[in-house]
């Protein structure tokens, strides 16, 4: 198949599927989601994302219709029915179906699963991206990974409107994270991220960027930086599941990054050659 889509027990090409109106997604976007990348048919740091995904629900009290293993089983068999072994894996679970009223609906209501795969290889590392910076309007629960996505919707539009890559979010002088990836800098040899609090997605990819940072030595300080010291930062760096470390050439228009290139260059090598390691 082309791509799938699963929706509680029935599978169709994604633009078959019919949902209910009453899943209370469409009302409230009560429901979390994760997402990664196949190949080879092979999906890549499953684990990590549905321990994250499986935390999101368990932050809004939404009980998962699944253990992880059974989960983690499916979505191996669905990226198998899919003809590219390349593929966005993605999914989420909403509170359950029922007519619209806020309150959860009562406990006989089950969680609804989707899961959506579509043909799609990680980026090039190689291009420079742009940004902009836009101030951070979300709520304070930016780690849970929830389907309220309004503002990181607009953000992206601004940033498609100004010919840009990403939009970096701050909330006053400090820098939280992009509309749909983390942001991090590197300056004077110090590799430099946000502190995963209640502000920040606790990204996979940063994740992995920390860890390929202690194996190179390159000391990493997990406290919150300002616009300023982004556009004085010797490297300016993107992550996320699709674009594991992009270096950024471009803020709001000004130049930055670009002196730290060798760094960067050896974290995009040894962050590929995971990915194409664990999905060989
Ligand atoms: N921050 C936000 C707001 C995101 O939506 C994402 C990815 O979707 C990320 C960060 C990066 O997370 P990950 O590296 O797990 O893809």
């Amino acid at each position: 198949m082309e791509n799938l889509g699963f929706y509680n027990g029935e599978y169709d090409l994604i633009e078959n599927m019919k949902i209910p109106m009453n899943d209370r997604v469409c009302y409230f976007g009560d429901g979390v989601y994760d997402a990664t990348y196949s190949r080879n048919h092979k999906i890549f740091a499953l684990d990590e994302h549905i321990d994250r995904f499986y935390n999101s629900a368990e932050l809004l009290s939404i009980k998962m219709p699944y253990t992880k293993n059974e989960f983690k089983d499916l979505l191996q068999e669905m990226v198998k029915k899919v003809d590219s072994g390349e593929q966005f894996v993605y999914w989420q679970v909403t509170r359950g179906t029922g007519m619209r009223n806020h309150a959860f609906l009562g406990d006989e209501v089950k969680a609804n699963v989707w899961i959506l795969l579509t043909p799609r290889a990680i980026k090039d590392m190689s291009k420079k991206v742009k940004l902009i910076t836009l101030e951070d309007t979300r709520f304070l629960h930016c780690n849970i990974k929830t389907l309220n996505l309004l503002p990181n919707v607009i953000a992206a539009q601004k940033t498609e409107e100004a010919g840009c890559d990403e939009a970096i979010f701050h909330r006053g002088d400090r820098v939280t994270e992009c509309s749909h990836s983390n942001v991090s800098i590197i300056k004077n040899g110090v590799f430099r991220t946000a502190p995963t609090d209640n502000l920040i997605l606790p990204g996979i990819a940063r994740a992995h960027i920390i860890k390929m940072c202690e194996r190179f030595n390159i000391p990493v300080d997990e406290t919150p930086f300002t616009l300023k010291e982004l556009m004085e930062a010797d490297e300016v760096i993107v992550t996320s599941s699709g674009q594991f470390c992009m270096s950024a050439c471009e803020v709001d228009g000004v130049p930055v990054g670009g002196k730290a290139a060798e760094i960067v260059k050896n974290l995009q090598a040894a962050l590929l050659e995971e990915f194409l390691e664990q999905t060989k």
